[in-house]
C-alpha cells in the first residue's frame, strides 16, 4: 500500500483519472516504499562508526558499522585522536555501504539525522562535518540527535511501547535513570556521580590483564568480566555497596574500582606474581565485582520505580522499565533487574543485544521519531555545533533524594 505524505506536495484535489499519472510521476519500484519517510542516521559519538536507513514503520532498510573496540583494547583505552582518525577513515565507506544495502539514493531520503551530543569532541566532529556535507549537497533537512535520547527510544522501534516509561541507560560512557514522557521530554532521576559501570568494568578487566588471556583478548572489558565471573564465587570478596546511605537514584563506581585495585595489588603480592600475569583468584574478583555492580544498579532502579509509582509518573497497569546501553547486555545484571521488576509489578524490556550498544539504527529511528513529531528538524544548519557534554532532560534528582525512599531488601 502506498502512503502519501504532505512533503510530496500532492495537489489537494485530484480527479480519478489524474491519480495514475500522479503516481507514475514517482519512480515507484515494487518492494520499495519511496513514499514513506526515510531517514539516514549517522553515529560517531564514541568508538563506533555506524550508519543506517530506517523508514517510518521501523523497517531497517540498510545498516553498516565499524567498531574500533579491537584497536582501543590494544592501547588500553580510547585515545580520542586515534578514534577521530578511524572515524575519518571509515565514515564515507560506512555511509556508502548503508545506502547501497538499503537501495536508497541520497535524493530519496526525507532527512539526515546525526549524533551531535554528548560524546568525544573529536569523534562527534567527524560525523557532524560529514553529515553537513551531505545535507548541503542533497538539500536535505538535518536532525541533530542526542545520543542518550536515541538509546532510550530504540525500544519503540522493536516493541510497541507508549509514553511514559522508565529507562535505565548503562554503558561505557553513560549511566542514568530517566522517565521518558515523550520523544524529547525526559525527567532525569539520577546519574553517575563519577564514571559509568562499563568504564569501571573495562578498567578492572585491564587491571586483571584479561587481554593476555586468549579466551578474553577480543572481548570488551565488561563482556570478559561477565564470562570470567561464571567460574568465580561472588561472595569471595566483600566489596562495599556504593552510596549505601544516600537514598537517591545516583550512582558511583569510582570507589569500587579503587577497592578492587587494592585487592588486586594485595593478591599480586601474596601470590608473588608480576603485574600482567593473571591471578588465581581473578574469577572470584570478577564475580564479586559484577555482583556489587548488579546490586547497586538494581537498588537505584528499584528506588526509581518506587518514586515513579509514588508520584504517579508511570501508568500503574502498564509500568515499563527499559534497560539499554552496552552494560545491559550483561545477563547477570539483567536477571537482577528482573527480580526488581517482578517485585514491583513492572515489565522489563531490553532491545536486542546489537541495538543495546552504539549503532546507526537508533540514530535513524530517533530521526524518524522527531520527523513524525515535527521536533528539531533543521532546514538551515548555519552555526550548528556539536556538544561533548549535554545532560538529558529536566533534572529532578533533588526531588528523588528529598523523597528518601527506603528500598526493601531483595535477594539478588
Ligand atoms: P559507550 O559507547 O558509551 O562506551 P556502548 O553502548 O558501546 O557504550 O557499550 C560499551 C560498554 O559496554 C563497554 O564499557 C563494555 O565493557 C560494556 N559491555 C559490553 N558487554 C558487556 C557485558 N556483557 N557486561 C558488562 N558490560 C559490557
Ligand atoms: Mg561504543
Amino acid at each position: 500500500m502506498l502512503t502519501l505524505n504532505k512533503t510530496l506536495g500532492m495537489p489537494s484535489r485530484l480527479s480519478r483519472w489524474q491519480i495514475p499519472g500522479f503516481l507514475r510521476s514517482f519512480t515507484f519500484r515494487p518492494g520499495k516504499q519511496f513514499l514513506h519517510k526515510l531517514v539516514l542516521g549517522i553515529e560517531t559519538s564514541c568508538d563506533d562508526t555506524a550508519a543506517a536507513v530506517v523508514d517510518e514503520s521501523g523497517n531497517i532498510l540498510g545498516e553498516a558499522i565499524r567498531s574500533q573496540t579491537e584497536v582501543h583494547l590494544k592501547t588500553g583505552g580510547i585515545i580520542p585522536s586515534v578514534a577521530q582518525r578511524l572515524h575519518r577513515e571509515n565514515i564515507e565507506q560506512i555511509v556508502k555501504e548503508t545506502l547501497s544495502a538499503s537501495g536508497v539514493t541520497p535524493n530519496e531520503l526525507s532527512a539526515i539525522a546525526t549524533t551531535v551530543k554528548p560524546g568525544l569532541a573529536l569523534s562527534l566532529g567527524v560525523g557532524v562535518a560529514y553529515s553537513l556535507q551531505l545535507v548541503n549537497q542533497y538539500k536535505k533537512p538535518f536532525i541533530p540527535i542526542h545520543h542518550m535520547e536515541a538509546h532510550a527510544l530504540t525500544i519503540r522501534l522493536t516493541n510497541k511501547v507508549d509514553f511514559p516509561f522508565l529507562v535505565l541507560l548503562v554503558s561505557g560512557g553513560h549511566c542514568l535513570l530517566a522517565i521518558v514522557q515523550g520523544v524529547s521530554d525526559f525527567l532525569l532521576l539520577g546519574k553517575s556521580l563519577d564514571i559509568a559501570p562499563g568504564d569501571m568494568l573495562d578498567k578492572v578487566a585491564r587491571r586483571l590483564s584479561l587481554i593476555k588471556h586468549p579466551a578474553y583478548s577480543a572481548m570488551s572489558g565488561g563482556k570478559a568480566i561477565e564470562h570470567l565471573a561464571k567460574q568465580g564465587n561472588r561472595s569471595h570478596f566483600d566489596f562495599q555497596h556504593p552510596l549505601h546511605y544516600c537514598k537517591n537514584c545516583d550512582f558511583s563506581f569510582c570507589g569500587l574500582q579503587t577497592a578492587v585495585d587494592k585487592i588486586i595489588t594485595q593478591k599480586e603480592k601474596e601470590e608473588g606474581i608480576e603485574k600482567g600475569q593473571i591471578l588465581s583468584c581473578a574469577a572470584d574478583i570478577a564475580a564479586s565485582v559484577q555482583h556489587i555492580v548488579a546490586s547497586h544498579i538494581a537498588k537505584r532502579t528499584h528506588r526509581a520505580i518506587l518514586f515513579c509509582q509514588q508520584r504517579g509518573f508511570l501508568t500503574p497497569s502498564n509500568a515499563i522499565l527499559v534497560v539499554s546501553g552496552g552494560v545491559a547486555s550483561n545477563l547477570y545484571i539483567r536477571r537482577s533487574l528482573e527480580i526488581v521488576t517482578k517485585a514491583t509489578n513492572c515489565i522489563l524490556l531490553c532491545p536486542p543485544l546489537r541495538l543495546c550498544t552504539d549503532n546507526g539504527i537508533m540514530i535513524a529511528w530517533n530521526g524518524i521519531e522527531r520527523l513524525c513529531a515535527g521536533l528539531g528538524i533543521l532546514h538551515n544548519t548555519e552555526g550548528l555545533r556539536y556538544e561533548p557534554k549535554c545532560p538529558l532532560g529536566v533534572d529532578i534528582s533533588k526531588q528523588v533524594g528529598e523523597a528518601a525512599i527506603k528500598v526493601p531488601n531483595l535477594k539478588i
